[in-house]
């Protein structure tokens, strides 16, 4: 009896130390092997790589030959195929009004058909519509990408958009805002149908006063570098950006042209100036969405036959009949000879370069969306991407205005932009390299949504 007890102590031991190292073998609910992961930071591919993937975000990754031994619901070997993060659209919109809510929704699902997993949305008049999608985006009930929204406008007393809130005076201002803040938008987005400059600089003091952020459109009667200097996150398309590069545009600004100054702001573009600014603009993190790609569609839009897009039989006849405007109006500057949308068209492409080369963050954005004529959902950033390369930049600095600057916008590194550990689980799976040619976008095979797979 005396020698048994101790033995017995013994075996407790042993049995309850070897279950401490034999530990429960964690399951995951994907695991993706032998991935090429496209590390576009950095441009480089890391080969061998498992992904580990629970819940929405990924759970771990590492060489294959280091894999630990997860067991998993679902898996799927990679081969040969090229991972990477999804891809961001920073400049859509959704609206149209209550009667085109659901046409805006049918068109949800394209996104990510090219590998599109997040949209910044710019505005528009079905808010309540967009927050309520994003809801069953993220709960799976609705295929789509995640949606930051800027919900409406602001714009002055005869707003350019349905749904934008007017701004008269400082008290518009604190109450718009106030509302904004209610329903948590992602930022605010300004827009200059009408909206004076001096209220268009307390937009700007008072979202900086509230740390929220804000981008947009500019009265052309304002100054670029004031906006800036009050602490404006972003600049919306290349007119201002623009302005602001030529010497004349204090002079132009003071005959009211307009946009109507656009042509001569082309002609007197100063390289000098543009450095300085973009200097400027790369020290205080000014974010700009050039879009490249909308300005070559509407550039050519009186006499481009749209007729046989792919994608057009997938837009519903309402938002079809939003494009009438900007056909009409493209048809009147022909008729004018107004060579304003390819003269700076063509200049904003020549601007890339240089703003990139000072580290200006740009962002990629397509402004697709109702009446933003035949610019499709999901292939209009492939067509952003494609335009930015042919500027210029390497495919790998196209992406960088994607999915890296996208997220860097909100301050969201840490959740996105990379195949990392703890990141959310937006990955797309392609056929051939894209840091190679920015066209293999187009041998995208899979998409992961927030850890589901499409
Ligand atoms: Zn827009």
């Amino acid at each position: 009896m005396k020698k048994i007890i101790p033995v017995l102590f013994i075996y407790l031991i042993i049995v309850s130390l070897s279950s401490c190292v034999r530990k429960e073998k964690v399951e995951v609910d994907l695991l993706l092997l032998n991935a090429t992961i496209v590390d576009v930071l950095n441009n480089q591919l890391v080969f061998d790589q498992f992904i580990a993937i629970e819940d929405n975000t990924i759970f771990s990754v590492g060489p294959m030959n280091k894999k630990p031994d997860y067991d998993f619901k679902e898996s799927l070997d990679l081969q040969g195929k090229y991972t990477m993060p999804g891809l961001w659209d920073n400049h859509v919109h959704f609206r149209g009004g209550t009667d085109l809510i659901a046409e805006n929704q049918d068109l949800l699902g394209l996104f990510p058909k090219f590998g599109v997993t997040t949209v910044r949305d710019a505005g528009g008049d079905v808010t309540p519509a967009v927050m309520g999608w994003n809801e069953k985006i993220n709960n799976g009930e609705l295929v789509g990408p995640y949606i930051f929204t800027s919900g409406p406008k602001l714009d002055g007393p005869k707003p350019a958009w349905a749904g934008s809130i007017t701004i008269e005076n400082e008290e518009n201002i604190e109450k718009a805002l106030d509302s904004l803040q209610s329903i948590n938008v992602d930022y605010v987005k300004i827009y200059d149908g009408s909206l004076s400059k001096e209220n268009f600089y307390s937009i700007i003091e008072a979202t900086e006063k509230r740390g929220m952020k804000v981008t947009g459109h500019m009265p052309m009667s304002a100054d670029f570098k004031k906006a800036v200097s009050l602490g404006m996150d972003g600049s919306e398309h290349m007119y201002y950006v623009m302005k602001a590069c030529s010497p004349k545009a204090d002079s132009l600004t003071e005959l009211g042209l307009g946009y109507g100054m656009m042509e001569t702001i082309t002609d007197t573009y100063d390289e000098q100036t543009a450095r300085e600014l973009f200097t400027e603009l790369a020290q205080k993190e000014v974010y700009i969405t050039p879009t490249l790609y909308i300005g070559k569609v509407l550039s050519q839009l009186a006499d481009e036959d749209h007729s046989s897009d792919s994608l057009l039989n997938r837009i519903g006849v309402g938002i079809q009949e939003t494009y009438a405007g900007r056909i009409e109006s493209a048809k009147k500057a022909k008729v004018s000879g107004s060579q304003m949308r390819e003269k700076v068209s063509t200049l904003a492409k020549e601007m890339i370069r240089p703003m990139f080369d000072a580290e200006v963050p740009i962002l990629a954005g397509s402004d697709c969306g109702p009446f933003n004529s035949f610019v499709y959902p999901g292939e209009a950033l492939w067509g952003e991407l494609f335009s930015l390369t042919e500027a210029g930049l390497s495919p790998a600095e196209a992406l960088k205005t994607s999915m890296i600057y996208g997220p860097a916008f909100f301050g969201m590194e840490d959740e996105y932009g990379s195949l990392e550990k703890g990141k959310v689980a937006d990955i797309i799976i392609l056929k051939e390299n894209p840091l190679k040619d920015i066209k293999n976008l187009r041998s995208l095979e899979r998409v992961i949504l927030k850890g589901q797979l499409n």
